[in-house]
């Protein structure tokens, strides 16, 4: 099948090996493009991410879908010596790069590597105060399975926040956007890294997520509460948030 757009669609059981092709082609260049594609937006959303998770001194955080740890590097300086932070992904690429950028930057006591599937996850039940999933969700095949895993591992008390791309708000954004993400993106990953698949499937899978509403209501689903979120950059990125009672 393909798209309105003309590109070939990803059928789902294809969909894990396709997401694992992209990110294991794009690690080595990922910060790189993050700065260029979002023009350095990407650091904005993720600091208003860390901001919102409030996380404290002694409090063990997972940063899920945590590529080359940027969230995991803020919560680590947060948690301090008697907390720990689990960065975790399921594609060993990436979680290298992260490995390494995380310990050029000092930190080394308190950040723990895993590599898992965000749909089950390897940790006990009750364990973690804050999960993020930062740009992770819409690469996972079941969303809905990877809430519940989530929300599994979450202390009571504890939140997950998830920071995505949604929908947005006013229809000449969403058409600007558009523009944006299926012309201009794959021209520069073609440019820098030679690879314009990835960054058509990065387009695709934009389009193919749940909008702000969708997935709120995925979150409670899976059992969390009082789930809301905010809209960034006129909705072009949404931070959801939901908490385990
Ligand atoms: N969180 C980082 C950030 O914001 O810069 C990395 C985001 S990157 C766009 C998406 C990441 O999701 C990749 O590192 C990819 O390997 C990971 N991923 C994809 N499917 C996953 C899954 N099922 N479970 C865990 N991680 C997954």
């Amino acid at each position: 099948p393909t798209t309105h757009f003309g590109y070939k669609t990803v059928a789902t059981d294809e969909k894990a090996s396709k997401v694992a092709e992209v990110f294991h082609s794009v690690a080595a260049k990922y910060d790189v493009m993050n700065d260029l594609m979002s023009l350095g937006v990407h650091r904005i959303w993720k600091k208003m991410t860390i901001e919102s998770a409030a996380v404290r001194s002694g409090q063990r955080v997972l940063d899920l879908a945590g590529g080359t740890g940027d969230l995991a590097a803020a919560f680590s300086r947060k948690v301090g010596e008697t907390g720990q932070v689990v960065l975790s992904d399921i594609n060993d690429s990436m979680l290298k790069v992260g490995r390494s950028k995380l310990a050029d930057m000092g930190i080394l006591g308190n950040v723990e590597y895993v590599q898992a599937n965000a749909e089950s996850l390897p940790f006990p039940d009750n364990y973690f105060d804050c999960i993020t999933i930062a740009f992770g969700l819409r690469n996972v095949t079941d969303k809905q399975k990877a809430l519940e895993s989530m929300a599994r591992v979450l202390k009571p008390g504890g939140r997950l926040l998830v920071l995505e791309f949604s929908k947005p708000v006013h229809k000449s954004l969403s058409t600007l956007y558009d523009v944006y993400s299926f012309t201009l993106l794959p021209l520069m990953g073609k440019l820098i890294v030679n690879d314009s698949e990835s960054y058509k499937y990065l387009a695709e899978s934009i389009r193919m997520h749940p909008d702000q509403e969708t997935l709120k209501g995925m979150m409670e689903t899976a059992g969390l509460d009082n789930c809301n979120y905010t809209n960034m950059t006129g909705g072009i990125v949404a931070l959801h948030k939901g908490f385990k009672f």
